[in-house]
């Protein structure tokens, strides 16, 4: 691709607000591909309908307090985070609507895996193997809204000039700011504003403000922006509504609140505790924050904990796209014979990844990390990971233009899909899927944050006769 074009594709994408910080400071724009990633239209149908069940499912999970609190309290005895989360639950119910605004991540693994899952689960009930592999579901603070947006527009616009493939096309922040005006205008409070958890130091600040800004020029709501440690400085109780800034604050919306930096001071803790006092409605409720955890992921790859969630169909398509997950005590059969997990995942690291009760990137541990960490925690411990079948992607080539420079990598594509659902005490009341994010990154990094620089966003192509 000529120079021309990718130093265009940078300025225009600067023009676009796909920004970051670096951590220096200094201001550039997000990384993005030039190389759009090819779906099959089976597979995007297949993805974009499984969007609104995986939200009636965490929904379903969130109205289970019981079921949660089995999986995690054992957890929350040596974590920490957890056992803050979990105490930070109130008794009474102080708000009863629900919005989640969730993002589901995929990986379309290699052919020949394609085959080998088909094999694995019943024969009877699944005809066709899917090549869409689950890597996770983000019921907290699912980013880049604003910033794939934007790089749907710049895609389109390269279209346009003959320079780039059609797009798939994508807006999720549209509809992610109407439902926040819905969830405002559903709270009933004159003068109400939204508040945005923001960590101090926010490199993706950009994403947020893009959300911001739409929600002010389309529907004249102001955001209030605050760490959970201002919340609980600045932020009151009167008759049951938060109060910041001299305004009842009708939503909250977590971009922070789900890792443990973000609890580092007591303030912090009893700025969260005030929200979940009030009755703001929280983008998401704690309960739906905890249903995303990684141990109730594993958990639902057992069928019968899926389906006493979700219809028997639907339990077998979602059951399709997930990949094994085990307890690291449990016994598995394996080509030698059976054993606990993490006696077979010690010696066969690279299939694997181990993960602990976080999100928000950069806490896994992959290949030969695997038995170096489980050497150096305590048997107890062992609870509060769990292990992860490695999914091996389809590789592709593509342009990845990182802070002003372009390179041509073979990369691997992960696809989220957006959904936004709204319930009341968990009655659905609307659910739907809402758009794509695209991160693409070179094959052989692990971890696939688009602020630490390691992956993309990009776009889809629908495959040539797909
Ligand atoms: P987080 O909540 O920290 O984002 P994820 O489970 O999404 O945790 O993992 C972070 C990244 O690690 C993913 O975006 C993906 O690139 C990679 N990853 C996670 N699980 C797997 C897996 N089973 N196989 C291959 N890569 C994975
Ligand atoms: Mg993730």
């Amino acid at each position: 691709m000529q120079k021309e074009l990718i130093e265009n594709a940078i300025e225009r994408a600067k023009l676009f607000g796909i920004l970051k910080y670096l951590p220096e400071g200094q201001l550039t724009h997000a990384p993005f591909s030039l190389s759009p990633f090819s779906i099959s239209a089976y597979d995007l149908q297949e993805m974009t309908e499984l969007t609104a069940p995986f939200s009636e499912l965490m929904i379903g999970i969130s109205q289970n307090w019981e079921f949660l609190e089995h999986h995690l309290e054992p957890i929350a005895e040596i974590d920490s985070f957890l056992r803050m989360l979990l105490d930070c639950r109130t008794e009474e119910i102080t708000q009863s609507k629900q919005l989640l605004v969730q993002r589901n991540d995929f990986f379309l693994i290699k052919n020949e895996d394609r085959k080998l899952r088909e094999v694995s689960i019943s024969a009877e009930t699944t005809p066709a193997g899917s090549a869409l592999s689950h890597v996770e579901l983000n019921t907290v603070s699912a980013s880049f809204p604003y910033l794939i947006t934007q790089l749907s527009r710049l895609h389109r616009n390269l279209f346009e000039k003959d320079q780039l493939p059609e797009i798939v096309p994508n807006n999720p922040l549209g509809p992610v700011v109407d439902a926040f005006a819905q969830a405002v205008c559903d709270y009933d409070s004159p003068d109400s504003v939204m508040l945005l958890i923001s960590q101090p130091t926010e490199g993706n600040r950009f994403d947020q403000m893009g959300l911001e800004q739409l929600l002010w020029d389309e529907h004249k709501i102001p955001t209030v922006r605050k760490t959970l440690a201002d919340v609980f400085e600045e932020g009151s109780l009167r008759q049951g509504h938060l109060v910041l800034d001299g305004k009842t604050v009708a939503l909250s919306y977590y971009r922070a609140g789900y890792t443990p930096d973000d609890y580092q001071t007591i303030e912090a803790v009893k700025g969260r505790q005030l929200i979940e006092a009030s009755s703001t409605i929280q983008v998401p409720d704690l309960p739906m924050q905890l249903a995303g955890m990684k141990k109730i992921q594993q958990v639902l790859t057992r069928p019968e904990i899926l389906s006493s969630f979700i219809s028997a169909e639907i339990s077998q398509r979602l059951l399709k796209t997930f990949a094994k997950m085990h307890t690291l005590d449990e016994i598995i059969e394996t080509p030698e014979g059976e054993m606990p997990a993490a006696e077979w995942v010690s010696g066969n690291p690279e299939n694997y990844v181990l993960k602990p009760q976080r999100e928000g990137g950069g806490n896994n541990y992959f290949g030969r990390e695997i038995p170096k960490t489980l050497a150096a925690i305590r048997q107890d411990e062992q609870n509060a990971y769990i292990l992860m079948e490695k999914i091996r992607a389809q590789i592709h080539s593509a342009i990845l233009v990182v802070n002003g420079h372009a390179e041509t990598l073979t990369c691997v594509s992960e696809i989220g899909r957006y959904g936004i659902c709204f319930a009341d005490n968990g009655v659905l009341k609307s659910n739907h899927d809402v758009g794509y994010l695209v991160r693409t990154k070179a094959e052989n990094v692990n971890e696939g944050g688009v602020c630490a620089g390691f992956a993309c966003l990009n776009s889809l192509v629908l495959e040539v006769g797909g």
